[in-house]
């Protein structure tokens, strides 16, 4: 028996889902079918509400419904302290560890000779004008990956007289901050050193 068209074209879009093989795929697909009610519907109504209202915060480049985004906006938020991170999925494990009570700067990836990731193709450029307004301490909270660990270095440079500091321990080698639990990402942005 054939697979309709429809339900085929279901299968193929979140086989493009990371972490969903083309198996996942189908058996995702499946259960969205046999849930009509209570998955698929509203599934399908969350992702038009999102497709509509959610943008990316012109200042930090956070996902939100607002921008400025509500954590750039939060006057509570030291605007003094800035935290730069690759990608949003780094930003909200920084916020599920509650740690942190200034901005964010997301830069949009790393740089990466294999991948052909230039620093042009990061968001320096809003970084470094942001850090002319006005900030004391600029954290770098890259991943521990080599394109992260190449990163640091470079922006480092590029910021030049500014405090900045990194992630200290507790971030294994290899390993991606959206992966850690909130202790271990507490304890390495409570140890950040000057560099
Ligand atoms: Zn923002």
């Amino acid at each position: 028996m054939a697979i309709g068209s429809e339900i085929e074209r279901l299968i193929q879009l979140l086989a493009k889902l990371p972490g969903l093989g083309p198996r996942s795929a189908r058996r995702a697909a499946l259960a969205l079918l046999k849930k009509r009610d209570t998955l698929l519907e509203p599934l399908s109504a969350a992702l038009a509400d999102a497709a509509g209202a959610i943008k990316t915060c012109e200042v930090c480049g956070n996902l939100d419904t607002a921008s400025p985004c509500a954590i750039c906006t939060d006057a509570r938020r030291d605007p003094h302290l800035l935290c730069v991170v690759e990608d949003v999925a780094d930003l909200w494990a920084l916020e599920r560890a509650a740690i942190f009570r200034g901005r964010y700067h997301v830069l949009g990836g790393a740089l990466s000779a294999l991948d052909g990731v230039t620093p042009e193709r990061l968001n320096v450029g809003g970084l470094l004008a942001r850090v002319k307004q006005g900030v004391d301490e600029v954290i770098l909270a890259m991943n521990a990956t080599v394109e992260g660990q190449t990163t640091a270095p470079y922006l480092m440079d590029v910021l030049g007289d500014i405090k900045v500091t990194r992630l200290a321990h507790g971030v294994p080698v290899g390993g991606e901050l959206d992966y850690l639990d909130e202790g271990t990402l507490s304890a390495a942005f409570k140890a950040r050193r000057a560099l």
